[in-house]
């Protein structure tokens, strides 16, 4: 198979990715390792478009064409409050506030909503760009609900308030291993490789 450049440079999912193509047998580089610095504005009314921007802006930077350009873009929604923070999970009351102040605020929004009404999902959307030029996305996601206070040290982000009632556990509780297996990107990956497989 074709180099793939996935449009990322944080490095724990570099990790996971890696894990989970490593069968595909190609050579996986981040943007980075490709020598691209893109900045890639994510002004996408949906995860899927947001994917398709970083993915476009990376395979034009590209001197290769026959690589396999990959993005991913992923966030909260949280049915209380009408899907918040959704595409803006990163940005949610800025880029650099600490995620203790992101989850504190999240919780206290969600003061009085009874368990049943506290249902959330971890989306994530993968853009593929194939070298002839073909686009194309999937989509998965993980469904839990916003816990009462935060729990577990693993994971990242908004990891500590979301409780998954299958695991009894918050994503910050869970494995690295297991995460992978449920997660939205885990299962977005999946997916992708086996279009990839097909392609
Ligand atoms: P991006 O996909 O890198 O743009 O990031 C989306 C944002 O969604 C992250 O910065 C986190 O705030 C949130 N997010 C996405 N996936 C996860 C996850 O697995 N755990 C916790 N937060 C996540």
């Amino acid at each position: 198979m074709n180099r793939i450049v996935f449009a990322t440079g944080n490095q724990g999912k570099m990790r996971e990715i890696r894990a989970i193509l490593a069968d595909t047998g190609a050579e996986i580089v981040s943007m980075k390792e490709a020598g691209i610095r893109a900045e890639i504005d994510e002004n996408g009314s949906t995860f899927e478009e947001n994917a398709l921007l970083k993915a476009r802006g990376v395979r034009a930077a590209l001197h290769d064409g026959a690589d396999i350009v990959l993005a991913d873009d992923s966030g909260l929604e949280i049915d209380a409050l009408g899907g918040e923070p959704g595409i803006y999970s990163a940005r949610y009351l800025g880029e650099d506030t600490d995620y203790s102040v992101k989850n504190a605020d999240l919780i206290r929004r969600l003061e009085g909503v009874p368990d049943e009404k506290r249902t959330a999902r971890f989306v994530c959307a993968i853009a593929a760009i194939l070298p002839d030029g073909g686009e194309f996305t999937v989509r998965a996601s993980i469904e839990g609900r916003i816990d009462r206070e935060p729990r577990g040290e693993g994971g990242f982000g908004y990891d500590p308030i979301f409780y998954v009632p299958e695991f009894g556990k918050t994503t910050a509780e869970m494995t690295a291993e297991e995460k992978n297996r449920v997660s939205h990107r885990g299962k977005a990956l999946e997916l992708m490789k086996e279009v990839l497989k097909k392609k």
